[in-house]
């Protein structure tokens, strides 16, 4: 199966369900009681477009938002620290969102998470 996919040049990507109600929603609830903006957010990518640390890494805000808002946490909290809080994004957010406050309260939660 694997060699006749692979001689046509693609593969079939393996399923991945998100368990929402078996994950730990505690970081999302104590971002969004500092920073309410976490609610705000659509995900549509603005600030990740816009991102100076992404230009240099793989950084994005928009995933980083997400994987909170999921409750999909673990390994995190060293991602996070990519943000230079330069504030780019916060111009760009259609949403309005106080982009640096949010990604400072995230890094403030996440780092009870670090080793
Ligand atoms: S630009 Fe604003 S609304 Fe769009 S993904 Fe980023 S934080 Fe969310
Ligand atoms: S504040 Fe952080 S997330 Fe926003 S543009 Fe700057 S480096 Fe990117």
């Amino acid at each position: 199966m694997k060699d006749s996919a692979s001689r046509f040049g693609y593969f079939v990507s393996k399923d991945r369900q998100i368990d929402f109600d078996g994950n730990n929603h505690e970081v999302a609830r104590q971002v969004a009681a500092a920073e309410p903006g976490l609610n705000l957010c659509i995900s549509c990518g603005t600030c990740a477009a816009t991102c100076t640390a992404a230009k240099f890494t793989d950084f994005s805000l928009r995933r980083i938002i997400l994987l909170v808002k999921r409750g999909e946490t673990k390994g995190l909290a060293i991602e996070a620290r990519k943000c230079m809080l330069c504030g780019k994004c916060q111009l760009a957010c259609p949403r309005g969102v106080s982009t640096r406050n949010l990604i400072l309260q995230i890094n403030r939660v996440l780092q009870t998470e670090l080793p």
